[in-house]
């Protein structure tokens, strides 16, 4: 029983099948090791991770401060709730609200990005309203409320009724917004990229005329940032660019540097609406994720990030938008969605598996890659030429 002696993709898989539920199908991928971008699996193959753990390890795997960080602080103090203090914990909120801007901004620490979506919609309630306005295609998570919000009817359907008085208007159009949201409207929530949805960027504007809207109707603006944070998109949130301050920010993904940690932070008003007793979470916190979270907000302000996240995306989608096969490479930062020709798109992507290169499909038609900050031009330059390989495999072979 256990862990058996010769470790393969292969005997991985059968184990997968006899171990686990069915809801993620079976990977063909074992991984077993990583460093930086590289990650090495059961066969002893290696990857180029261009994913990073679905835009989650923001340093790579097993960066050496995030190490001795976590390991440092499993020796002083691991897990102590939230009936007590520690120093992790209020360091990395008193970080989150230095590079929010906003000295008003209080912070809920929880372990997902469906959990921080969760702390959102339970907030909006205290408003006394309760209806709420999210967006079509939007991923919020899969939680009854999260899935809720979330505007994706395959991800819905199965598990129905769902929570009342959440209606979904088309993702990107102000008007449908302001048509939808009055002054019994709770809150609206809303990816400023679309992740899971293929990287769908709104037309520019729509995130400054859902803060009117909202402003105008006395509606919560909760800006989903689970993907688009934490630097991601070249900025430490991805709505900075729009200039708007949203009531709620929800963060998880990159935060703790691939530990599990979620935020929900709320502005202003909002930031005193939760009381004593009103919402908790045994693990949210904790210090050892709290840990890795600090490193990663040193590391990304030490190396500039934000501002090498903006001129590596630019590299990328410069070098893959010409590539035959490619309708387009859009996205902000290191968040990028490659559109490709006929329906090619998981095709593609074990192409790009055999050549050693981790991304990831949401659909027939998109690619979609989120790698660490560190990745360097070298890496880059050869993972375009990988693409440029596949397509050519894809579409002239
Ligand atoms: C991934 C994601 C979530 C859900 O996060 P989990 O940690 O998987 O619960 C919510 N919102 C967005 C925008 C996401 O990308």
């Amino acid at each position: 029983m256990g862990k058996s002696v010769k470790q393969s993709n292969a005997s991985e898989a059968k184990r997968w099948d006899n171990a686990m539920q069915a809801n993620y199908g079976t990977p063909s991928i074992s991984l077993v090791k990583g460093k930086g971008l590289e990650v090495v699996d059961s066969d002893g193959k290696k990857y180029l991770d261009l994913l990073g753990g679905i835009a989650t390890n923001l340093l790579g795997h097993n960066h050496p401060k995030i190490a001795t960080a976590i390991t440092k602080q499993a020796k002083e103090l691991s897990h102590v709730s939230n009936f007590y203090s520690h120093n992790q914990g209020l360091a990395l909120a008193e970080r989150l609200i230095d590079i929010c801007g906003d000295k008003s901004a209080r912070v809920f620490f929880c372990n997902s990005g469906a959990e921080a979506n969760e702390a959102a919609l339970k907030l909006s309630r205290l408003t006394g309203r309760s209806r709420v306005v999210a967006t079509l295609g939007a991923f919020h998570g899969r939680t009854i409320g999260a899935l809720s919000l979330t505007g994706q009817p395959a991800k819905r359907d199965p598990f129905k009724p769902l929570i009342k008085r959440i209606v979904h208007v088309p993702y990107g159009d102000a008007k449908a917004l302001a048509r939808k949201v009055n002054s019994r409207t709770a809150m609206v929530i809303i990816e400023p990229i679309m992740g899971e949805a293929g990287v769908v960027m709104p037309p520019s504007g729509y995130l400054k005329a859902a803060r009117e809207i909202c402003d105008k109707t006395g509606a919560l603006l909760v800006l989903d940032c689970v993907q688009t944070g934490m630097g991601r998109t070249g900025t430490w949130f991805g709505f900075e660019h729009e200039g708007i301050t949203p009531d709620v920010i929800t963060i998880a993904k990159g935060l703790g540097g691939g530990l599990p940690l979620g935020a929900m932070i709320a502005l202003g008003k909002s930031a005193s609406l939760f009381q004593a007793g009103m919402h908790g979470t045994t693990f949210g916190g904790n210090p050892i994720a709290c840990a890795a979270a600090n490193v990663v907000i040193n590391e990304i302000k030490r190396n500039s990030y934000l501002a090498l996240n903006a001129s590596k995306g630019a590299l990328i989608r410069n070098l893959i938008s010409p590539i035959n096969g490619v309708i387009e490479a859009r996205g902000r930062g290191l968040l990028i969605g490659i559109k490709v020709r006929d329906g090619k798109a998981k095709v593609l992507t074990s192409e790009l598996a055999k050549r050693g290169f981790l991304v990831n499909a949401t659909s027939e038609e998109i690619i979609r890659i989120a790698p660490a900050y560190i990745i360097t031009e070298k890496q880059i330059i050869s993972f375009a030429r990988a693409f440029a390989d596949a397509c050519e495999e894809v579409y002239d072979g």
